[in-house]
C-alpha cells in the first residue's frame, strides 16, 4: 500500500476520504484540514485572546498542540470536577503539555469555586452526572472567559461526538436543540462565542494525531462515560460508516448547509433569555439561572456548601 501524497510506505487508510497515507503526511494532511475549516467557517483570526477547553483527553489535548503550531494565541482551561486520583493524574498531563506549548493553563477546582463536586452535586440534585456536568462545565467557562476577555470558548468536540449528538435530536425532533447545533455560535450578550474546530474530524483522525505525535492524553478523563447513552448512537453510526465509508461526514455536512431552517426556533428560545439571574446575573428565561437554582436547593436541604457572591 503506497502513500498516495509522497509515494512512501502508507499505514492509515482513511476510507471516508479514500486516502491511503504515512504517518509523516498524515500529520500534515490532518493539521491543515483543521485549519482550513477554521478558515472556511471563519471560526476566529490570529489576533483573538482564544480560550481552549482542555479536557486531558486526545481531542482538547492535540487540538491545543495543533492550534499552538498554527500560531493561534490559545490558553487552556481545565475544570477539575473532583474524581480523585483521576482528575490529579489529568490535571498532571495538561500542566505538562501547557509547559510544552508555553501557553497559560487556568485550572478551576469545581468544589472551591461552587461548594460541591461533580458526585455531590449529582447526590444533592438526584439528577444524573452528565447533565450536571454539561451544565456546571458551560457556566464556568463562559463566566471565566467574560472575566479574563477571551473572545472564544474552543471545544474539542469531534465529527463522531457531533453526529452522534445531531442524530439523538433528530430522533426527537428537537428543533430548538438542531438550531443551536453549530460549530460557531456567535457571543451575545452575556455569552462568550463558541466554536468547535476538530467538527470534520473523526474520531480515529483524532486519535491517530494524538498517538502519532506523541502528546501526552489520558485515555479515560471521566468515569461516568461508559454510562453514556451517546455511546449506542456512535456505535450505531459504526456500523452505518462501515457500509458507507463518508456517511457522517456528509450528514454533518448536508446539516449545516440545511440549518438555516431550524434558526428561527433558536432565536425564538434566545428572546427568552432577556432576563438576568437575581444572583450571579447569567443570562436566563427564569428569575433565577439554571445553576443557581440547584446550588441555593442544595444549600438549603444540605446545609453545606457555600457559593462564593
Ligand atoms: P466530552 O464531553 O468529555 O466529550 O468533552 C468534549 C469537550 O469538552 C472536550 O474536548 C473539551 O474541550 C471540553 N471538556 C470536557 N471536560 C472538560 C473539563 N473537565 N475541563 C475543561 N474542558 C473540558
Ligand atoms: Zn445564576
Amino acid at each position: 500500500m503506497k502513500c498516495q501524497i509522497c509515494g512512501g510506505k502508507a499505514t492509515i487508510d482513511l476510507n471516508h476520504h479514500n486516502l491511503k497515507i504515512c504517518e509523516s503526511c498524515f500529520l500534515t494532511f490532518f493539521k491543515k484540514k483543521v485549519e482550513k475549516t477554521i478558515k472556511k467557517l471563519k471560526l476566529f483570526e490570529r489576533n483573538e485572546k482564544l480560550l481552549l477547553a482542555v479536557s486531558g483527553g486526545k481531542d482538547s489535548m492535540g487540538l491545543w498542540q495543533i492550534l499552538s503550531c498554527l500560531n493561534y494565541n490559545v490558553d487552556g482551561i481545565y475544570i477539575d470536577l473532583g474524581f480523585g486520583d483521576i482528575s490529579n493524574k489529568i490535571k498532571e498531563k495538561i500542566e505538562v503539555l501547557a509547559k510544552i506549548l508555553n501557553k497559560k493553563l487556568i485550572v478551576i477546582d469545581l468544589k472551591e469555586r461552587i461548594g460541591f463536586d461533580l458526585k455531590e452535586l449529582s447526590k444533592f440534585t438526584n439528577r444524573v452526572a452528565c447533565s450536571l456536568c454539561g451544565l456546571v462545565k458551560r457556566y464556568i467557562m463562559n463566566e471565566i472567559a467574560l472575566k479574563e476577555n477571551y473572545s472564544a470558548i474552543i471545544t474539542g468536540h469531534n465529527l463522531d461526538d457531533e453526529t452522534s449528538i445531531l442524530l439523538k435530536n433528530v430522533l426527537r425532533w428537537e428543533f430548538a436543540y438542531l438550531g443551536r447545533q453549530s460549530p460557531l455560535l456567535e457571543s451575545m450578550d452575556g455569552f462568550v462565542k463558541k466554536v468547535k474546530p476538530y467538527i470534520f474530524c473523526y474520531e480515529k483522525e483524532t486519535l491517530l494525531y494524538a498517538i502519532i505525535s506523541k502528546i501526552p492524553y489520558i485515555k479515560d478523563t471521566c468515569p461516568y462515560s461508559t454510562k453514556s447513552k451517546n455511546k449506542t448512537l456512535k456505535m450505531a453510526f459504526h456500523i452505518l460508516e462501515h457500509s458507507s465509508p463518508g456517511i457522517k461526514l456528509n450528514f454533518m455536512k448536508l446539516f449545516l448547509k440545511k440549518r438555516n431552517f431550524f434558526i428561527p426556533f433558536r432565536e425564538r428560545e434566545i428572546k427568552e433569555l432577556v432576563k438576568k439571574c437575581n444572583y450571579c446575573g447569567y443570562p436566563t428565561d427564569k428569575e433565577i439561572c439554571a445553576l443557581c437554582t440547584i446550588l441555593e436547593r442544595s444549600k438549603n436541604e444540605n446545609s453545606v456548601g457555600k457559593r462564593q457572591p
